[in-house]
This record gives structure tokens, sequence and C-alpha cells, in this order.
């Protein structure tokens, strides 16, 4: 059936798509808009012409499926050019979202109605590229060149109201959109085509200190990124440049995005995050359980930031504390966080009081027991965790879910201490957890599959990313970040400044370096860490260093010194000539002839620490896929998402030469911690990428 149909009423012609799921611009719609456009102007009888979408929206976007794959004709830019050309009226009608090219479509029209509830956006710089159908020349004309810097930088949806204000929609409707747009055409009939590309700017309030000081506005929250720049230069263009021009430009800067690693990276992340809830032995059929009431575990850190996600999609939540005290002061928290989101307009007083009214307190194991899942938030040892656990398993209710959010614990040694094993697994949550996105949610052996799948669907109902990982010390995220602090650590016993690494590693694209992340965490962690591990079970030479700063009570930012010093009240990491004191001790007691390391090597030997960890975690089955490890480090660990994650950035490296550093760093450095990883030496030498594991591996 034909993706684009005609029908005539009267003098006007409804040019309908009809593309499920989101009418996406396939070749087929394309060619059908194009060919109607063609028809249309040949036809005397149609006066205008309206394009509508049939289903839950109007045009949504690019195809996916045809992403990564030569483009046939016609192409998009035409097709729009071809609409803006029609010396009939045309009216897009507008309900859903339009996005992407369906906004370009839009904008190539030369009147849109749309429903109030509709919402429109360029998320193209969202994939590493950029409107590239005339979205940053038409979208600058009319709604001006501020608003259009807004919604192509950010690639948020706009509201049709705030779309309205900014002249892009012409009228809003609540209901009968067809009829109302198919008024509006007969109106236009009057008034003649209107075409976006004619408006002209007005340049002079839009000259260089207006894009100087909009580039510095955005200079943060794009630090490493290609495409919001090259988004800047068009949106330039359409203020300084005619209309032809303009969009000349926009296809040169389009294809420089588009050819620019980047956006093969951010697509990679896109499907990546659309792959985690594909669980092997899991399907739409797999029972799940209903979770309509939840009971958390110890209100410190984690436990609180943990309650506020369900109690933000309505689930209510009882919180347990061992005293009173504590219980007062994690709700009290809780309260603070959401009083700080009202005065920033985020909520209202009464939606507060609301919030608030989700929780209830006690100090009684008893009161957990109507709890759909009960999730476990208490100290980091295995004999409390025991404990806890037992009296769980005495008060929960039958086919409650009881799960655990330790960072290193095994799993499957606190499932075995109830009566329930199938019961049990990890949600490891990561802080501050109302915020973050990522949920590892750990499979314990006996883990039974209506469990898991609730617990998958229940990560997408409080807007998290779940990514389901096996039983080992760390799962997969701590687990790669101890040998990537470990290399961190040891370029400082051999040579670096601390302050050294972390620039390193922050131009690298990291969101701060291992250093500054260690005082924000806590240096005493995992100082705390080590002396439960024993000396023969870690590097020392790495962290002696360390562990010596820890006993002269530099704990971290949260003492005001740590591997830095921190001024009162100021969160700004400086360097301390105290420390680089005990770090250069530390290298001559072990012999080391200290030398400067260039930030290369620095980063160098972070990244393929994290590579042959994620590696090893894949080759084992801890993680599915190669892309969930990838989706773990980028929203857990802010690992650049513009480099994919750390497995599509050796991909992008290629595993040969990769394997190939790993091997030359065993023998510099000694086989002790860089065995490379079987699977990886396995991919590199059959010439494979991840990328194709996860293709041949696809549960
Ligand atoms: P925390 O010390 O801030 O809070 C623990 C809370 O548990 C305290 O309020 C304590 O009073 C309470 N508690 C202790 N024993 C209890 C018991 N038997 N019954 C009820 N309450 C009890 O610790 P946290 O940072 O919130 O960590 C909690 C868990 O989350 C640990 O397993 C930790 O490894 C894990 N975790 C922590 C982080 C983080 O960044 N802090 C991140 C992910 C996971």
């Amino acid at each position: 059936m034909s993706t684009v149909s005609t029908e005539i009423q009267g003098d006007i012609a409804v040019v309908t798509v009809n593309n499920p799921p989101v009418n996406a611009l396939s070749h087929s719609v394309r060619a059908g808009l194009s060919d109607a456009m063609k028809t249309l102007s040949a036809n005397d009888a149609v006066k205008a012409v309206v394009i509508a979408c049939e289903g839950r929206t109007f045009i949504a976007g690019a195809d996916i499926r045809e992403f990564g794959k030569p483009m046939q004709e016609p192409h998009l830019p035409d097709v729009v050019n071809e609409i803006e050309a029609m010396e009939k009226p045309v009216v897009a009608a507008i309900h859903g979202t339009a996005l992407g090219g369906g906004l370009e479509v839009a904008l190539s029209c030369h009147y849109r109605v749309a429903l109030t509830s509709a919402k429109i956006g360029l998320p193209e710089v969202k994939l590493g590229i950029l409107p590239g159908a005339g979205g940053t020349q038409r979208l600058p004309r009319i709604a001006g060149p501020a608003n259009a810097l807004d919604a192509i930088i950010s690639g948020r949806h706009v509201s049709a109201k705030e779309a309205k204000s900014w002249g892009v929609l012409d009228e809003l409707v609540e209901d009968d959109l067809l009829a109302a747009a198919i008024a509006c055409a007969k109106e236009a009939t009057k008034k003649g085509p209107r075409r976006t590309g004619e408006i002209e700017i007005d340049g002079s309030a839009f000259g260089d200190e207006f894009f100087a000081g909009f580039r510095k506005s955005i200079a943060r929250q794009t630090r490493g990124y290609f495409a919001p720049e090259r988004c800047v230069q068009c949106v330039e263009a359409a203020v300084k440049l005619p209309l032809a021009e303009g969009l000349k430009r926009e296809r040169e800067l389009f294809y420089e995005c588009a050819q620019n690693p980047q956006s093969r990276a951010l697509q990679h992340m896109f499907f990546a995050e659309r792959q985690v809830s594909r669980i092997p032995g899991i399907d739409k059929d797999t029972p799940r359980r209903a979770i309509k009431k939840v009971g958390i575990i110890g209100a410190g850190t984690m436990g609180g930031g943990i309650a506020m996600n369900f109690a933000n999609v309505g689930i209510p939540v009882t919180l347990l504390e061992v005293q009173q005290e504590a219980l007062e002061r994690g709700l009290g928290v809780v309260r603070k966080n959401y009083e700080r989101s009202a005065a920033k307009g985020k909520l209202t007083a009464e939606q507060v009081e609301g919030l608030m009214g989700q929780f209830t307190g006690t100090l009684s194991y008893d009161d957990l027991s109507d709890c759909d899942l009960i999730i476990e938030a208490v100290f980091e040892t295995m004999e409390i965790k025991k404990k806890v656990f037992t009296e769980l398993d005495r008060v929960a209710k039958d086919g409650a879910i009881l799960a655990s959010n330790t960072s290193y614990l095994d799993v499957n040694e606190i499932a075995a201490c109830t009566k329930r094993p199938e019961d049990v697994l990890g949600l490891h949550f990561f802080s501050p957890a109302n915020v973050m996105r990522l949920l590892e949610i750990v499979r314990a052996d006996k883990t039974a599959p209506d469990v898991l799948a609730t617990c998958v669907d229940l990560a997408k109902a409080i807007r998290k990313v779940g990514v389901v990982a096996g039983v080992c010390h760390g799962f997969i995220g701590n687990r790669m970040l101890s040998p990537y602090g470990r290399e961190a650590s040891l370029a400082v016993i051999e040579g670096a400044k601390p302050e050294e690494v972390d620039v390193a590693l922050f131009n690298f694209g990291m969101p701060m370096g291992p250093m500054t992340m260690s005082d924000m965490a806590g240096v005493d962690i995992g100082y705390l860490n080590r002396q439960g591990m024993g000396r023969e079970n870690y590097e020392t030479k790495a962290y002696d260093w360390v562990d010596r700063l820890v006993e002269q009570g530099r704990k971290g930012l949260k003492v005001g010194k740590g591997i830095y010093t921190y001024a009162e009240g100021d969160r700004t990491p400086q360097p301390d000539p105290a420390v680089m004191a005990i770090i250069e001790e530390e290298s001559a007691k072990l012999g080391i002839e200290r030398k400067a390391i260039p930030a290369e090597d620095i980063v160098e030997r972070c990244m393929m620490a994290l590579i042959n960890e994620g590696a090893k975690i894949l080759g084992e089955g801890k993680a599915y896929r190669a892309s969930d490890i990838d989706v773990v480090y980028v929203n857990g660990y802010g690992y650049p998402p513009y480099r994919g994650g750390p497995m599509h950035y050796a991909d992008s490296i290629g595993l040969e030469k990769v394997y190939a550093k790993i091997c030359a760093f065993a023998e510099t450095f000694g086989p002790r911690w860089w065995q490379p990883a079987p699977l990886l030496k396995e991919l590199a030498e059959a010439g494979k990428s991840f990328a194709d594991y996860d293709r041949e591996n696809a549960g």
C-alpha cells in the first residue's frame, strides 16, 4: 500500500501520509510527497493543498532504518523545496510531534495549523548531525535566530503554544484538526502562498556579538561536541545569506557532521539505549508482577534518592531506618531536594506536599509486609546485608521482589540467606539516585525471569535506563572503574601530577578527572575497601600514596582536603604541595625515577584498561552486549556520548590495534594487570569488532 495518498475535497486536495508507526520520511514518503506536489500543480481544479498524517503523529523524523545506507532519490531537501515552491498554498496539519525532517516539511508549507497538544522539534543534534533539509535556514526566518538556536542546539520538543508564540504555528485547535486545516487552506486561496524561505531576517540585531554571546552561553554544555558549532554556523548563514546560499552552506556543514565519527558514535548510543531491554529468555509474554507499593531500607545517601524515583511516578514508598533520628534526617534531605526544585519553579508548593505525602517513615520491618518491592540501601557489609535480608524474608509477602543496592557484594550470597532466592536481585542505582539515569539490574543465578522482566519494565517506568548485569565484583560499571582508577593512580606515582592526570582525562571528554572524582566520593572509601582486601589482591604501588593521604585525615572534599585542598565553601580542587611531597616520597620509596607522562599516554592507559575489563565482562557473559557496557559508562560515569562509550571507542580505533596495545602494555608493565581479555584476542584475530560480536550474538 502506498504511504502517501491524495483525496480531493472540492477545490482542496488533502495529501495524507500513512507510514506507521511514526510516519517517518522513508523513501516512499519522500517520493509520494514529491509526486503529489507535481500532480496537484498540474490539476487546475485544485486551489490549495493540505498535508496531514494518519495515526498518532505528524511526520516524526527520518527513517532510522535508512541510516548509514546511501539515500535514494528524491532527497528531502529537494522535496521540501518543491513543496515551498508550489504556486498553490500548502497547509500543514500537525498533530503529535513534527520532528526533524517532519518539521522541515511543515516549515516548507505556507501555513501551519496544529492541535494544542502537538509538539515540534529539531533533534538532529542529538545524533551528531544538523537539520539538513532547510531547518536551519527556515526556522530562524520564521521564529527568529534566538529561538531557532535554542531549538536546534537543545534538540528539545517545543510545545505548540510556545511554537505559536514564535510564529511557527499559525493556528491552534483543540480538535477537528483536518477541518481547521481545510478551512485555513480555503482562506489561503485568497492570500496565496506565503513562503518561509522568502522572509527576510533583520540582521542588525544578530551581528557577530550576538553569536559570540550565544557560543559562550553553550560552551560548557557542548564541550567536545562537533555538531553544535556547525548548527550555529548554519544559523549565522541564515542571517547573513540569501536562502539558496544558506541552504548550500547547510548542506556542506551537514556533510561535515555526517562524516565526523561523532555522528556514528551518537547514533550508536541511540540504538544501544533501545537495545538494553532486550533480554534473552524474556519477552512480552513473560509475566510481570504488579509494583504498587515500594519499601526502602536505609535513608542515607542512596535510600532517599531511590525512594524519590518511585514517589515521582506516584508509587507510595515506606522508608525504614534503625533510628528515628536517621529517618528524620533522610526524609529531611528528600524534602530539601523537592523544595530546591520548587525554588527553581519546577514544582509548586502543593506538589512538594503531594510528593512528600507519598512517603511513610518507619522503624519496624512489619510495616513492609504490604510492599511489592523492597530495596535495601544500608551499609556496604555482607554481615549487615544478610541481617536485613533475613528480616525481609520474615516479613515480606509472598511474591514480593527483594532487591539490594549493593555496589560490590555478591548478590547470590545475599539471595542465599532467604528462602526465596528466585525473588532476589540487585538494583544498583547511581548517586545522586534521583538524578542519575543509570540503573544496573543485577541478575543473580536464581532470579526468576518474571522478577527480572518486572524490574526491566520498572526501570523505564521510573525513567531510568536499566542495564542487566551478571553477578561479579562491581558488576559492569564499578568493575571497569577499578582498572581505570588503578592506571590513573599509577600515572601519578610514576611521575604525573594529580592535576595533569585530571586535565588529560577531562580533555578526553570525561566530566571530571579520576582524582577529583575520588575526592568527591571520599578517598577513604577506597581506603576502607583496600583494608578489607589484603595487600596481595591489589596494586599496592598505585594506592600507597593515596592511603597515606587518608591516614593524615585527607579524606576528600567532605573534610576540605584529600588529593587536592579546598577553600572553605568552595568545591574547586587546588593542587597542594604537601600532597606532591608525599607522592614524591612514595615514588622514591618504591625506587621509581619520576618522569613526565604525556597526556596521550595517560588517556591511552586508562582507556585500554577500561576496554580490556569491558571485554572480560562481555566474554564472561556478565553483560549481554558490548553496547550495554557503553550505555552503563555513558549514563553512569559520564563517558563522553560523542565517543560512543568505551567499547564503541575501541571499535573506532580497531580491535587489532587495541589488542596489540594491550599486549605491548603487558610487556612494558608486566602481565599481572594487562592480561588481554580472551574475547578481545579472539575478535582481534578474526578481524572483528564488538559491534560484530553484538550482531552475531543478538538475543
Ligand atoms: P549511607 O551510609 O549514606 O546510608 C546507609 C543508611 O542505612 C544509613 O542511614 C543507616 O542508618 C542505614 N542503616 C544501616 N543499617 C541499617 C539497618 N540494619 N536497617 C535499616 N537501616 C540501616 O550509605 P549509602 O551511600 O546510601 O549506601 C548504601 C548502599 O548503597 C551501600 O550498599 C552502597 O554500596 C550502595 N551504593 C552507594 C552509592 C554511593 O555513591 N553512595 C552508589 C551506589 C550504591
